[in-house]
C-alpha cells in the first residue's frame, strides 16, 4: 500500500498544529470535530482540502463511543474553536463529526448536540472508518483503530465498509502495564509511552496487550478474506507496533507515518456547505 499521499497530508497536518495556513477573509473553511475517549481534536481544512489548523485536548468526556460529560464536552469544543478563530482571525461556522460505527440514532444526537451546543452547524454524519479512509483511500483491507479506549475493526471491500466491530481495549490499557510495571503514575506513563526514544524499551512491558489488541482483531477477520491491516488511532503510533500485529495474525500489516491524526483529518474532509 502506498502511503505517500496520505503521509504527505498528515505531515501537513502536524506542521499546521503549529503554524496554521493563511488564509483569506472569504475562502470557505470546514471542521472536522473528533469526540475520542482521550482526546477532542478539531481540524480546519479549506476548499481545496489542504489542512489549515489543528487544535486538541486531553479529555475523557467520551466513554466506548458514547458521551458521558455533556457541558464538560462543548466546553472544551468551544474553547478549541475559539483558540482556532484567535489563530486564524476567522469565525468557524460549519463541521463534520464521526461516530463508532454502530452507534444508536440516540448516541449520534448526543454528538451533534455538542459539537452544536459549542456554535457549530453541523453539516455531516459519517462513521469513523470512513472518515480515516477518507485519508487512507483503502480498496480491500481492514482498517484497524486503536485509540485510547477501544480497538475497532472494519473490513472495507472495494472500498466500502462490509463489517464493523469495536471493543474495550486501547491506548489507555497500555498506560495502565507501564503504570504498574514502572511503578509511576497513570500520567507518567503516558509521557513515557508517548516518549519516541523510550518506545523500543517499553515494546517488550506491552507486547501482552498490543497481542490483545491482535486477538480482536484475528478473532474478527478470520472468517473473513482479509488481505491486509491498515493501522490508525493514537496507540498505533508505538514503535514496532505493526510487527506485533502482523505476526499475531499472519495478515500484511501497515500503518501510516502518524496514524494519531488520520480520523480527526478524514472528518474534516467530509464537512460539506
Ligand atoms: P477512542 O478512539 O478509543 O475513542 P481517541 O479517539 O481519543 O479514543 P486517539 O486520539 O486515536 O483515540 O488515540 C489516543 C490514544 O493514543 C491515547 O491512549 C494516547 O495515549 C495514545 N497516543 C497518542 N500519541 C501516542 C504516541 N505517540 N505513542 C503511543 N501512544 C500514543
Amino acid at each position: 500500500m502506498d502511503f505517500t499521499a496520505a503521509d504527505k497530508l498528515m505531515a501537513e497536518l502536524e506542521q499546521r498544529r503549529h503554524t496554521p495556513l493563511e488564509v483569506s477573509p472569504s475562502e470557505p473553511l470546514y471542521v472536522g470535530v473528533d469526540l475520542g475517549t482521550a482526546y477532542i481534536v478539531v481540524v480546519v481544512v479549506n476548499a481545496a482540502k489542504e489542512p489549515v489548523a489543528c487544535a486538541m485536548r486531553f479529555a475523557q468526556v467520551v466513554k466506548d463511543g458514547l458521551v458521558v460529560d455533556y457541558s464538560g464536552g462543548m466546553r472544551i469544543v468551544r474553547e478549541l474553536t475559539q483558540e482556532l478563530e484567535e489563530r486564524l482571525g476567522r469565525k468557524l461556522e460549519k463541521a463534520a463529526i464521526a461516530v463508532p460505527p454502530g452507534t444508536s440514532e440516540r448516541d449520534c444526537a448526543t454528538h451533534r448536540y455538542v459539537v452544536e451546543g459549542a456554535g457549530y452547524q453541523v453539516t455531516a454524519l459519517l462513521d469513523e472508518p470512513t472518515a480515516a479512509n477518507s485519508v487512507l483511500n483503502v480498496r480491500d483491507g481492514a482498517i484497524v483503530d486503536i485509540g485510547g479506549g477501544t480497538t475497532g475493526i472494519s473490513v472495507l471491500e472495494k472500498g466500502k465498509v462490509v463489517y464493523v466491530a469495536d471493543e474495550p481495549t486501547g491506548g489507555t490499557h497500555v498506560s495502565l502495564v507501564l503504570a504498574g510495571n514502572y511503578d509511576i503514575t497513570f500520567e507518567e506513563a503516558e509521557d513515557l509511552k508517548k516518549d519516541a526514544a523510550r518506545q523500543k524499551e517499553i515494546l517488550p512491558v506491552v507486547r501482552p496487550v498490543v497481542e490483545k489488541m491482535a486477538s480482536i482483531v484475528k478473532r474478527h477477520i478470520e472468517s473473513r478474506n482479509v488481505s491486509a491491516l491498515y493501522l490508525v488511532g493514537g496507540t498505533c503510533c508505538l514503535e514496532g507496533m505493526e510487527g506485533v500485529i502482523e505476526k499475531y495474525t499472519g495478515v500484511p500489516t501497515f500503518k501510516p507515518a502518524n496514524p494519531f491524526l488520520v480520523t480527526p483529518l478524514g472528518i474534516a474532509l467530509n464537512c460539506r456547505d
